[in-house]
This record gives structure tokens, sequence and C-alpha cells, in this order.
């Protein structure tokens, strides 16, 4: 058995259903992600665009100058169920954050994997991993390591499992052979996501205009949400998968996950947003520790759950709306104050208006004022 066969076996042991081998060379389709930056297509994710990330990311040698080969592997996440109905007052979480924080469950995988190739040739290796933490076009590397093609919706989707995976990567300084990068655009014709996708923010080069995408919208921005998107996020409160959901290739090739950290934690994946907006910090910290929705913060989750709860329109939440107009955090007043605005009728108003001569903050009472109109 090859070292490249050896090491692909142990990871598929370790649970990665996907691995490839590419090179150290350059990403192909760099310029797309420059003019991607250049064009202010990251919204606030400003650690994208320094300096020393871009030189990284336009040359992996950059990153371990004695890289020779680069090892990038997938993990499958649930699947997430395209629901045409929808369950009252429960929100939508994506499927990625219904387990465990993959940034917590991967880098033993990663290390035991280093560990194995380390023992099989016999002396150390120069390594360096990454789970999305590192200045790499990971897609372009997984593309080129043959593990899928880069789909419309900007998803690696693998021809015979979908695109529900995590990726990741391990710099080696270890030769090994490259494997045949997928180079067909297997997406012909089909414009499911970009049709599917509520603020068309898919753009033609398959980038997305992040600023609009609900996943930076609900888990990236941590100030306010823009009130022209709010109306288009739906019951999504952290990240979406609309556009995996409606991707054919997930229809017919998603693969279930083998990965016991990620099974759904209880409440997580649909959660009951009238209860979430409750939820004190403790509880907050409770429920979602070791778990990604951790990232959005309290402020951030409550913000979103707001935002969702508006979406619905359902007046038999708005006393737990007025309960949350005292919460500590402007963030999450002000958008339940938008709630209420969408919600309209005498009752909503009347809260607001009582909220309003309480309310010291100028961007709550801006809302407030705002939302009494709507009312
Ligand atoms: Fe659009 Fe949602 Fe996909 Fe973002 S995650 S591109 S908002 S469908
Ligand atoms: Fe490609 Fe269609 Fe899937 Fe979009 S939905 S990624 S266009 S196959």
């Amino acid at each position: 058995m090859s070292l490249k066969v050896a090491i692909k076996n142990e990871a598929h042991r370790l649970g990665f259903q996907l691995a490839g081998v590419t090179t150290p060379d350059p990403p192909p389709h760099l310029t797309v992600f420059e003019h991607w930056l250049a064009d202010g297509r990251h919204g606030e994710m400003d650690w994208l665009a320094a300096e020393r990330s871009r030189q990284r990311r336009a040359d992996p040698r950059l990153i371990l100058p004695e890289c020779r080969s680069i090892l990038v592997l997938g993990i499958a996440y649930p699947p997430s169920p395209s629901e045409s109905e929808e369950s009252e007052d429960k929100g939508k979480v994506a499927s990625y954050a219904w387990g465990d924080d993959y940034h917590e469950v991967l880098p033993k995988r990663l290390q035991a994997l280093v560990h194995f190739i380390e023992t099989q040739v016999g002396h150390p290796v120069s390594n360096r991993w990454y789970t999305d933490t590192g200045p790499i076009l990971e897609r372009e590397m997984a593309q080129r390591a043959g593990l899928g093609w880069i789909g419309k919706n900007t998803c690696l989707i693998n021809p015979k499992k979908g695109s529900y995976f995590l990726l990741a990567e391990i710099l080696l300084g270890l030769e090994l052979p490259p494997d045949e990068p997928i180079l067909n655009d297997l997406c012909g014709s089909c414009i499911r996501c970009l049709e599917a996708c509520p603020t068309s923010c898919i753009l033609p080069d398959r980038t997305i205009d992040a600023g609009r995408c609900i996943s930076y919208l609900t888990i990236e921005l941590k100030g306010v949400i823009p009130l022209d998107l709010r109306p288009q996020m739906g019951d999504w409160v952290f990240g979406c998968d609309i556009c995996q959901q409606v991707c054919p290739w997930n229809q017919r090739f998603a693969v279930p996950s083998q990965e016991a950290s990620f099974t759904p934690r209880p409440g997580v994946a649909r959660p009951a947003l009238g209860a979430e907006l409750a939820l004190s910090s403790e509880e907050f910290n409770r429920k979602f520790k070791g778990n990604p929705v951790m990232r959005s913060k309290r402020r951030g989750y409550l913000r979103n759950v707001a935002v969702a709860l508006g979406n619905r329109k359902d007046s038999a939440v708005i006393p737990a709306l007025a309960q949350a107009l005292t919460d500590d955090e402007p963030l999450v007043r002000a958008h339940v104050a938008w709630a209420l605005g969408q919600i309209g009728g005498a009752k909503a108003k009347k809260v607001l208006t009582g909220a309003l001569q309480n309310e010291s903050d100028p961007s709550v009472r801006q809302e407030i004022l705002a939302a009494q109109i709507e009312c």
C-alpha cells in the first residue's frame, strides 16, 4: 500500500469521508478572491483583507516554507432538511451548528493524522493545519485535490456525497503525489441556489456578497442588521442552509454525518423563539457551551431571534417581546422594537409607547419610533 493510500485510509478511520492531496502551488483563482475583497464584498470581516493574510493566501509556502503537499480533508455534518411546512414559533439554525463546535472537534483528529504520518515515515514532518481558521483558499485547494467542484452557491460539492462538509487542510513538509482535480462544472444550467437565495447575494463569479448573506448577518456581523435585509432573513437565527437545501446534488447524494459530536443537541436546531428571547447570560452559556452558536454571543443571537419573531408576525409573542424590551443589551432592544413594529396592532404599539418613556439609548429610541410608525 502506498503512503498516500495509507494516509487516506487513516483519515477515513478518523472520520473524514473526503481526503485528497494537492500541491502547495498558488491557487489559480486568487484574482477572483482579490476582486471580491477590492469590491468590499467581505462586509466587516477585515481580517480577510489584512496584507499578511493576502500574501499567505497567494502562496501556501509562505505559511510553511518546507511545504511539499497539502492534504485536504472533509468531514460530513448533518444534511439540512428542506421543510415545506414551518413549525410554529421555531427558528432555524444551520445544520453545521447543531452539535459540537468543529473547531473543538477537528484539531485532535488532525493531530492524530499527523502523528500517523510521522509514524509511517519514521521521522518528524513539518506541518501546519487549519480548520477554516487560516489564510488558505480551502475550497480551491479541495477542488484541486479532487474532492469536488465549486458550485454556483460557492460550496465545495462532491459529486457522490453533496456539500454538507466541513473542510480542513494539513500542509506537509512531505512529497505526496497529487490527486486529479475535478475540472468539470457539474452545476450545468442549474440556477436553483441563485433563485432560492432570499437576499440575492450569490454573485456570478461564484462568490457571495457576504454583507447580504444571512450566514454573515447572523454570525459575523456584530452590530445592527440593516433594515432592508431583516425581512429577507425569515426565521434563520444562526447561519442559513437554503442554497445547500435546494441543490440537487444534496437532494440526491448528501450523506448522513457519521460524527457523534455533530449529533443535534436538544433545542438547538429548531429553537423555540419565544423561549430563546428569555435566555439569561448564564442560560445562554450553558446551552451553547462548545457549540458554534456561542460565536454570535448572547446579544447577537437574541438580536437574530428578535428579527425572526418580527418576520413571523405572531401577536402571541408580544408579551415575550415586551419583556425583552427591558434587556440590558441595546442591540437586543433595538431589534425587539423592530419585531414589534412588524407584528403591529394596538397591543404592540402600546408596548412600544411604554418602552419609549424609559429608553435612553438613542439608537433604540430611533428603532422604537420607527416601529411605532409601522404599527
Ligand atoms: Fe443566500 Fe443563505 Fe446561501 Fe447566504 S447562505 S448565499 S443567504 S441562500
Ligand atoms: Fe450548482 Fe444548482 Fe447546486 Fe446551485 S443548486 S450549486 S447551481 S447544482
